[in-house]
C-alpha cells in the first residue's frame, strides 16, 4: 500500500452522486439520462463513479476512446458513448472491439462507418453544429451527410447537438439551437440528444431521447450566478490539514511577493495544500475556507505545497485540524470566483498527487 504522509485529499461521496443522478433523472422523466464521466469523471474518479452508477444509468459518455477503454478494462459493461474520437481509422476498429458508441462528426468517421462490414452495431449518433462552431456537421449540410448513411444506419440515427450558452436562462441562441435540432428530428423521424446539465435544468423543451448530464451530477451548479441547485449535494470535498500556526505582528507580510500585510497582530494557519495539488494559484486573499465550523480567509499567495489563512478571530484552531477548501460548506463556484476561473476547471485540474477517498 502506498504510504501517504499528508491528510490532503479529495473525499468523494458516492451516495451523494447516486442521489444527484436520481434527482436529475426525475426532472426529465421521458429522457434517458446518461452520465458524462470524461476527464476522469470531472476528476472524481471515473472508474469509481461508473461503478457507483452502473445500475442506474443507461449509458456513460467520455471524450476519447482511451477513456472508454479504461472503463471497459475496469469491468464496466454499460454502453459508453465517445463524444469526440476516434481520430484515426485504427481507433475506429478498436472502438468497435470494445463495443463503444461513437458520436460521429467528421466526413472521415462517416467513411470509416461505411467501410465497416456491419461490425459497428451501435446507434448512429450524428453531431450537428447548431452554433457552437466547434465540432459537428453544419445544419445546412445535415441532409447530405444523412444521405451518405445506409438505410440500416438511418433507422438508428440520433441527432446530437451541444449548447453554447444554456446556462443563461431565456437566451435566444439556445432557443434557436433547440428549434434547429427539432426541425431535423421531425424531417428524419429520428431520436435526439442535446441537453447538458444546464439544458436539463433550464430548458425542459431541450430534453431529448437522451440527455447528457455532466457537471450537475457532481452536485455543482452549471447555472450562472447560482452556487447550488437544491437538492443537489456536492460530491467532492477537498480537504487538507493545518501543519503550522504562527503569530505575525501588525505590518508584517505573509507569503511570496508580500502581497498580504497584517493590519493588526494576527494568527496565521498554514495548510498542506498548494497549486501542485490543483488548488488555484490565482485564488486571491479573501477566498473563504471552512475550519471547525467557521469560515476563515486565505491570506497571501498560494504556494506550490501550502496556503495560509487568517484564524485570528476563530475560537479554537490547532495543528492537525482539517480544513475544507471546497465541498459541502464552501462551494467550488465561490473559489472559482475568487480565482478568475470556473467550477469545471477547478475540479478537472486537481493533480495526480492528490489522493481520493471514496465514501
Ligand atoms: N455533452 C458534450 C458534448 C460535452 O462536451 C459535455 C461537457 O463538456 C457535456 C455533454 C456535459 O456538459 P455539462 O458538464 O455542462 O453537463
Amino acid at each position: 500500500m502506498t504510504y501517504i504522509s499528508r491528510k490532503t485529499q479529495a473525499v468523494i461521496d458516492l451516495t451523494a452522486l447516486q442521489n444527484n443522478y436520481q434527482y436529475i433523472s426525475t426532472l426529465a422523466p421521458n429522457s434517458k439520462t446518461m452520465a458524462v464521466i470524461k476527464a476522469n469523471g470531472y476528476e472524481h474518479g471515473a472508474i469509481e463513479v461508473a461503478k457507483a452508477l452502473e445500475e442506474q444509468v443507461p449509458c456513460f459518455a467520455v471524450a476519447f476512446v482511451d477513456e472508454a477503454i479504461q472503463l471497459r478494462k475496469a469491468g464496466i459493461k454499460t454502453p459508453i458513448l465517445v463524444l469526440e474520437g476516434p481520430f484515426q481509422e485504427s481507433d475506429f476498429a478498436i472502438a468497435i472491439q470494445h463495443d463503444l458508441s461513437l458520436m460521429l462528426h467528421t466526413a472521415a468517421q462517416i467513411a470509416w462507418l461505411n467501410n465497416d462490414k456491419g461490425t459497428y452495431r451501435s446507434d448512429i449518433w450524428l453531431k450537428i453544429d447548431t452554433g457552437m462552431n466547434r465540432l459537428g456537421f453544419r445544419v445546412e449540410d445535415a441532409p447530405d451527410v444523412i444521405a451518405l448513411l445506409t438505410e440500416e444506419h438511418r433507422k438508428k440515427l440520433i441527432i446530437c447537438s451541444h449548447f453554447s450558452c444554456a446556462e443563461i436562462k431565456n437566451n435566444p441562441k439556445t432557443a434557436k439551437q433547440i428549434t434547429q435540432v427539432k426541425a431535423l428530428v421531425e424531417q428524419y423521424a429520428c431520436q435526439y440528444s442535446m441537453a447538458n446539465s444546464a439544458g436539463i435544468l433550464n430548458w425542459p423543451e431541450s430534453h431529448g431521447h437522451y440527455n447528457r448530464l455532466g457537471l450537475a451530477l457532481y452536485g455543482v451548479s452549471p447555472i450562472e450566478q447560482c452556487d447550488l441547485v437544491e437538492p443537489l449535494e456536492p460530491v467532492m470535498t477537498l480537504e487538507a490539514e493545518i501543519i503550522a500556526i504562527r503569530k505575525v505582528k501588525a505590518g508584517e507580510t505573509v507569503g511570496y511577493g508580500d502581497t498580504w500585510q497584517a493590519d493588526r497582530s494576527s494568527i496565521i494557519a498554514v495548510i498542506a495544500i498548494g497549486y501542485a495539488d490543483g488548488y488555484p494559484r490565482n485564488a486571491k486573499s479573501g477566498t473563504p475556507v471552512y475550519v471547525n465550523g467557521s469560515i476563515a480567509y486565505l491570506v497571501g499567495r498560494v504556494s506550490m505545497d501550502m496556503i495560509t489563512i487568517d484564524i485570528t478571530d476563530l475560537p479554537k484552531v490547532s495543528v492537525g485540524d482539517s480544513v475544507e477548501l471546497w465541498g459541502k460548506n464552501i462551494s467550488v463556484d465561490t473559489v472559482a470566483k475568487y480565482s478568475d476561473s470556473i467550477n469545471y476547471e477547478l475540479l478537472t485540474r486537481l493533480s495526480s498527487r492528490l489522493p481520493k477517498t471514496f465514501i
